[in-house]
């Protein structure tokens, strides 16, 4: 399955929530992307997950600047059951 590679409305999100800031645990998604794959696991963007522990701690502006960098401000979803591409 080919990669998304949209460059709209990213954001970069945790791969887990126990995973800690770091950019391995960092993943850049598209706005849709990122919709589609909350609405499996969470209640929603932005929305808090009463079920699962604390929120993740956010990551610095370095490390968002880097996994950006890391993805070529470009979506990184791959996922088979998404919908968006
Ligand atoms: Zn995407
Ligand atoms: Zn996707």
């Amino acid at each position: 399955m080919a990669r998304c590679n949209s460059n709209h409305n990213l954001i970069v999100h945790h791969i887990k929530r126990d995973g800690g800031n770091s950019l391995n645990n960092a993943e850049v998604l598209c706005s849709v992307c990122y919709s589609n794959y909350t609405t499996v696991s969470n209640p929603g963007p932005g929305e808090p997950i009463a079920h699962d522990g604390p929120s993740p701690p956010p990551f610095s502006q370095q490390t968002i600047n880097e996994a950006l960098t890391r993805a070529h401000n470009r979506c990184e979803c791959e996922r088979l059951t998404c919908l968006n591409h």
